[in-house]
């Protein structure tokens, strides 16, 4: 059963209802969600529901109709996120597993390993106890393959996953294994089961060959029951009449388990095809259909391998694979999933021992030094010690955040003359792990810069971002020039400081010339003084929440459907929310179809999430809080 809690409960009164349950013979479970917290009771005991409705501190007790339970969307009905190390599987996320069917030596599991890291596997799997149809093909290695796996993981920062085929190996795989594999032909092994639930750990458990969809996740329940909170279940194929394939991928079973249960669901089309070049459309297949990863065989030289080589794909093909899931993800709202890496860790830790004074806080922007961005970063973190990291693309400032090279990362989103720069925000969406943490506003004040001693007479072309030639637009009529649009305002100060000629001058902020040694001939030559833009400070999920916040950013779709939005906007009224902006972008992937995206001015950041998580969500389709933060001045 699920035992609701009052929001207000305490603490005493919790272990008063722990204790009730636990001595009736109930196994207890708490789960934290964001609209409420609950308890899970599973046990084979029965118990009249009303005696436990009076515990002080119950708001109501809901009986779960599922034979399998704790394994029910009914008990939890938020996805569950598994975390491995810096790995994350379910919610926005496409984690993908690869790596050969068996570990075959110390050489192929290295080599396998840098291939499929390279293309951008999060988990890396290989089989060390191999439950093969035959007694006499190959067995895998034992200790020794785990041995290898693990040395190949930690060389190339993955956790590893691999199989458990007895209870009796548990000791000798302990020490190696981030993630155990319970294999098709093991699914319904209950004592296995028990005995992997037990060790708390994180399990993959394959759908067994001929298991009905809930035999399938009975068998989740045992695990759970069991003590381990992190299960994945895999669709690896069953039998059916059809033999053309090894098995039949039932990419059906998705969405149904993704109705039924909580937990993330990842696909094998290696094991539910058999046929290597098969892989590739059913891979994509499973995350079109919702998939939370993937588990691809991938061998270096498939034609030697020694278990599973026809389904194996080689790495080139591997790395085509990943390309076209990055690029179909975010047609359905998800992103391939990609962790902080040790490397950066480890990177991070010279890059401080070299700033000596052991704590500059690395600051990801775009463009080149001297860039609006840079001034934003600097008075933002004014006090601060900072490492700045320049960078090409907005794109590469979230993926500087994301893989850890940088603490955070600063982005214009909107100019007060041009409106918001729509590149930023369609990046929050492709990035569910990257979140704002502060805001910053700056007046724009654009000089014209050229080389120390040059008169205005003399120039002959201005260069600068178009927005920034737009922007002095009355100035620049005033002068006989030609205009050449660059793709920085900064960086068009570098390419003249470069040059070297007299002709030439730039238009930027005030920090470019100073970085280029440069001379303002003109200062404020921006044709409208309120140009003011505003920035994000963005960092990655894990980021504590900030201090005194007072604003916050979300995006959200509606039903299409007569008043939907309209409803939103009354959540907001009700709740005494002030709307301080409300825009819409379009949905890459679905045509005419938008995102809304909203600044609301907050009072108390918990009673936002509540209102949040109870009223919007519920008036929303899609619905993300991008930040709560601080607003910037
Ligand atoms: C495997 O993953 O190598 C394997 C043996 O899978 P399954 O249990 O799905 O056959
Ligand atoms: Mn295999």
């Amino acid at each position: 059963m699920i035992i609701i809690l009052n929001r207000d409960i305490r603490k005493d009164q919790k272990t008063a209802i722990f204790n009730y349950l636990e001595n009736k013979g109930f196994k207890v479970k708490e789960i934290v969600g964001e609209e409420e917290t609950v308890l899970g009771a599973v046990g084979a005991v029965s118990i009249d529901p009303r005696s436990v409705e009076l515990l002080a501190g119950v708001k109501s007790v809901i009986p779960i109709s599922k034979p399998y339970k704790l394994a029910s969307r009914e008990l939890r009905k938020e996805d569950t996120v598994v975390t491995i190390g810096n790995v994350k599987i379910g919610g926005p996320r496409v984690a993908v597993f690869a790596g050969p069917c068996a570990v075959e030596s110390e050489e192929q599991i290295m080599e396998a390993a840098e291939a499929v890291f390279n293309s951008g596997a999060v988990i890396l799997r290989g089989g060390a106890f191999k439950p093969r149809t035959s007694p006499y093909a190959f067995q895998g290695h034992g200790e020794k393959g785990l041995k290898w796996l693990k040395a190949a993981g930690e060389k190339y920062d993955m956790p590893v996953a691999t199989e458990i085929v007895s209870p009796a190996h548990i000791d000798v795989m302990r020490d190696y294994v981030d993630i155990y594999q319970i294999g098709a032909r093991n699914m319904q092994n209950f004592e296995l089961l028990k005995s992997v639930g037990e060790l708390g750990k994180p399990v993959i458990l394959k759908r067994g060959m001929s298991a009905r969809i809930e035999e399938w996740l009975m068998a989740a329940e045992y695990l759970l029951a069991h003590g381990t909170d992190d299960v994945i279940l895999c669709e690896r194929g069953i039998r059916t009449f059809e033999n053309y394939t090894r098995n039949t991928l039932d990419i059906s079973a998705i969405p149904i388990i993704k109705k039924l249960s909580h937990l993330p669901i990842i696909i094998d089309p290696s094991h539910g095809t058999g046929l290597r070049e098969k892989v590739h459309p059913m891979a994509l297949a499973g995350v079109a259909a919702g998939a939370d990863g993937l588990m691809i065989e991938v061998h270096p030289h498939p034609e030697e391998a020694l278990s599973d080589g026809p389904q194996s794909l080689y790495p080139e093909q591997f790395d085509k694979l990943m390309k076209d899931i990055q690029a179909l993800a975010p047609v359905i709202g998800k992103e391939i999933e990609r962790p902080v890496r040790k490397s950066f860790i480890v990177h991070k830790l010279a890059d401080r021992d070299a700033a000596e004074d052991g704590g500059d806080l690395r600051v990801a922007y775009q463009g080149e030094p001297g860039a609006y961005s840079e001034l934003a970063a600097a008075g933002h973190f004014s006090g601060k010690a900072l490492s700045f990291r320049p960078s090409k693309s907005f794109e590469a400032v979230f993926d500087s955040v994301l893989t850890g090279a940088s603490d955070y990362g600063v982005i214009p989103v909107e100019n007060a003359l041009t409106g918001s720069i729509h590149e930023c925000f369609d990046l929050f969406l492709r990035y569910p792990d990257i979140r704002i943490v502060g805001e910053k506003q700056i007046r724009i004040q654009h000089n014209l810069i050229a080389l120390p001693g040059t008169a205005i007479t003399d120039i002959k072309k201005v260069y600068s971002h178009p927005q920034g030639l737009m922007q002095c637009a009355k100035f620049l009529e005033t002068l006989d020039v030609e205009q050449v649009p660059y793709y920085d305002t900064a960086g068009s100060v570098s390419f003249v400081a470069q040059q070297k000629s007299g002709e030439l001058a730039a238009i930027a902020g005030a920090g470019a010339a100073a970085v280029y040694g440069l001379e303002i001939l003109k200062e404020g030559v921006e044709t409208n003084p309120c140009n003011f833009t505003r920035f994000f400070i963005i960092a990655r999920s894990e980021h504590p929440e900030p201090e005194n916040t007072n604003k916050a950013t979300i995006v959200f779709s509606v039903p299409d459907e007569k008043g939907s939005l309209c409803g939103v906007l009354q959540v907001m009224d009700s709740n005494g929310l002030n709307m301080k902006k409300l825009e819409s972008r379009p949905i890459h992937g679905k045509p005419w179809e938008y995102m809304f995206y909203s600044d609301v001015e907050i009072k108390d950041p918990d009673d936002f999430i509540n209102i949040a998580s109870k009223n919007i969500r519920k008036a929303t389709e899609d619905f993300r809080v991008l930040g709560i933060y601080k607003a910037g001045i």
